[in-house]
């Protein structure tokens, strides 16, 4: 197991967050600095679909995706593949990890995302159901089973069994919030989805669990977000928390790779420190940041 101090001297190292591993469709394993070591994500989205647009968006739309649904047998094959290697060492020795092999070799956890919005495929329960049963049956209980998500599903009817099945699998919800104004959302994600609509399915699923809170802060042209729409976020979630809605953290962080919109653009460190000490004044929340 690798210790916090090797986890921080190897993110530098760790240049590929690539979604793709060989030849597989749904699983692809990355070293994640959010998740504190190695990370297995499932791409439910191998057909690129998402209700959000969101301009910062790293998906290259342009091209098509390599499979329109979820085979479930296969994703239950490929996930126990890189589970097991990361078990047996064998994972730690593909160039992909050469220089962060010792992080490889635990699973921190298991997370929904990829090249669109997990929670827009039919049976998102199935899904969450056999990751728990892969996790139970490789005996992993400690590691976590995230979702990375828009929000706009979050008030589905198979999301929700999903989310309860999380629950009782050492689950985690990171839900995405860009924008503290209709206005300034429309322009960041670009969504037909009501912003309304995003607010009320944050507010519902953290009334039934603590949920992260995910936001990218970045620049528009080279104007980052201004003042008043940070004010107007940090209003947004003590709004949440006043009418219920648990916050585990803020997770801060910023444009890492180049995008598809040569104009929208990172943050410098500084800058993103500076945004997210506002939050930490204006909420109280734990707010970490990622660059
Ligand atoms: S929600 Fe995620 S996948 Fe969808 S457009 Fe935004 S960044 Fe891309």
């Amino acid at each position: 197991m690798a210790d916090k101090q090797t986890v921080s001297s190897d993110w530098t190292s760790v240049k590929d967050h690539s979604r793709t591993y060989h030849d597989f469709v749904f699983v692809y394993p990355v070293i994640s600095r959010r998740s504190g070591g190695l990370s297995i994500g499932v791409n439910l989205n191998p057909d690129k679909r998402c209700n959000f647009d969101c301009v910062y968006c790293e998906v290259d739309r342009r091209t098509p995706g390599r499979a329109d649904r979820v085979d479930l047998p296969q994703l239950e094959a490929e996930l126990t593949a890189v589970i097991r290697s990361a078990k047996d060492g064998s994972l730690g020795a593909d160039p992909k990890f050469a220089e962060a092999a010792e992080l490889t070799r635990r699973v921190r956890d298991i997370a929904f995302s990829g090249d669109g919005e997990p929670t827009m495929i039919p049976n998102f329960d199935d899904c969450v159901a056999l990751v728990a049963r892969v996790k139970q049956a490789e005996r992993l209980p400690e590691t976590k089973i995230v979702l990375i998500t828009d929000a706009a599903g979050l008030d589905k009817a198979s999301v929700r069994r999903g989310l309860e099945i999380m629950d009782g699998n050492q689950g985690e919800i990171w839900g995405k919030l860009d924008a503290g104004t209709e206005d300034y959302y429309r322009q960041v994600n670009r969504s037909h989805v009501r912003f309304e609509r995003i607010l009320s399915n944050l507010l519902e699923t953290a009334r039934r669990r603590p949920i992260v809170i995910q936001t990218l802060f970045f620049k528009l042209h080279g104007v980052a977000m201004s003042a008043a729409e940070l004010e107007a976020y940090c209003r947004r979630l003590n709004d949440l928390r006043a009418s219920g809605g648990q916050i585990l953290a803020v997770h801060a962080y910023t444009i890492a790779r180049p995008t598809p919109e040569p104009w929208a653009t990172r943050l410098e460190p500084e800058e993103l420190e500076a945004k997210a000490a506002q939050i930490r004044s204006r909420t109280g929340l734990a707010v970490e940041t990622y660059c």
